[in-house]
């Protein structure tokens, strides 16, 4: 049928991705009933097979590759790009991230005839500049940030992706884009490169194994502060608004959960679920130094409770924690913008972290 809506997720096994191929294909989705092509680079894992999509397994960064894994998808309606490359510099992730990107839309633009609409995550280092230079104040954009904030002087992936956003839609008539800027995201993904909850569940359950307390590794700043998150099905959410709703095109939103809580509380309660003495505040630790030797930890924990098998490596994503929690979190506006479009999806942070606990416990990937 020509009037159906039909979704390509890139980075399908990803923390939003993998939140898009659960929420498109139900039966109450907003610009449904959705048909969903998803890509990742792996081969499909166990916990994303559950989705009624058409999975395919590209890598993107390959051009010869997504061209044959891509070009026969002819009813694309709509791009939702959820994925990136990590490199040592900004400078190399602007450039492989811009290719990777151009690579899927050199491919979709001229192939998919119906094509609406392309949503594009990129994130609040839009406002804070790259991880290489996070926590010099004066490069970030004084919080709490805002959509309309200009660009900062600094190399940035986002930008480039944005870049070639603008130089893409710009080929064909009536093509749309939204772009959607995240903070740290709580979600389920044992694939993600950046996982800050899961990597904490993980970091607990090695706690807990080894009969040590649950020290939280990061900074006093962290700790006492507020802090913000993002939900990854609101973040879904507001790329299908962005996607069918005319008042969200062509605008780029922040979107976070509305709400502002504190590690110290949220310590708390990831203590609780996973049944490990709260350790507390004790000062900055290094997690990619604390973990370096459990591997096979992590194994026997997997073998013993009979876990869904996944590597270290894989599941517990260090620097990111050191990182995210080694200062004090920067809030944006709260989605204003976003409501002010009509977008008025919003989350109960300690509800939003409780409940991904739960789905990473009922998918066996923690005990
Ligand atoms: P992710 O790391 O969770 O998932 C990436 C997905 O892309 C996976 O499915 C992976 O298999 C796939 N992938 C990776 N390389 C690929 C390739 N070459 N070819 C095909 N598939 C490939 O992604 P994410 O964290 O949702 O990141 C998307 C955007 O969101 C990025 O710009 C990121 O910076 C931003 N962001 C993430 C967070 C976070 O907490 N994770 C927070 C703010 C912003």
């Amino acid at each position: 049928e020509d009037d159906q809506s039909v979704a390509l997720i890139i980075g399908v096994t990803g923390i939003v991705g993998n939140s898009l191929a659960e929420i498109l294909p139900l039966s109450d989705t907003p610009g449904g009933p959705w048909k969903v092509y998803g890509v990742a680079r792996r081969p499909r894992p166990d916990w994303n097979a559950d989705h009624p999509i058409e999975y395919i397994q590209c890598d993107i960064s390959d051009p010869e590759q997504t061209l044959t894994k891509l070009s026969n998808l002819n009813d694309v309606t709509h791009l939702f790009y959820v994925t990136w490359a990590n490199k040592e510099t900004e400078k190399q992730n602007c450039e492989v991230n811009g290719k990777m990107f151009k690579n899927v839309l050199d491919v979709v633009i001229p192939n998919c005839g119906n094509l609406q609409h392309v949503s594009l995550q990129t994130g609040q280092k839009h406002y804070q500049g790259p991880f290489e230079m996070y926590g010099e104040k004066k490069v970030a954009h004084d919080p709490p940030f805002h959509e309309d904030l200009p660009r900062l002087d600094a190399p940035n992936f986002y930008y480039t992706l944005e870049d070639i956003l603008f130089e893409g839609v710009k080929q064909k008539q009536a093509l749309t884009w939204s772009v959607h800027r995240p903070g740290t995201i709580f979600g389920f993904s044992p694939y993600s490169m950046m996982n800050l909850l899961g990597s904490l569940c993980v970091y607990a359950t090695i706690c807990k194994h080894e009969g040590v307390p649950f020290k939280f590794p990061g900074t006093k700043e962290a700790w006492e502060n507020y802090s913000h998150s993002s939900d990854a099905d609101l973040i879904a959410q507001q790329h299908i608004w962005a996607a069918v709703d005319p008042n969200a095109k062509n605008e780029a939103f922040n979107i976070s959960n509305g709400d502002v809580f504190k590690w110290k509380h949220f310590w708390n309660v990831l203590s609780e679920q996973f049944e490990v003495d709260n350790g507390g505040f004790v000062g900055k630790m290094s997690m990619v130094e604390m973990m370096k030797d459990k591997a096979a930890v992590w194994d026997e924990i997997v073998r013993e409770k009979g876990l869904v098998v996944t590597k270290l490596k894989d599941v517990g994503v260090w620097w990111f924690v050191d990182l995210v929690l080694g200062g004090e979190c920067m809030l944006d506006t709260m989605n204003n913008k976003s409501k002010e479009h009509g977008f008025f999806g919003f989350r109960n942070s300690k509800s939003s972290l409780i409940s991904w606990i739960h789905k990473m416990k009922g998918y066996k990937i923690v005990p």
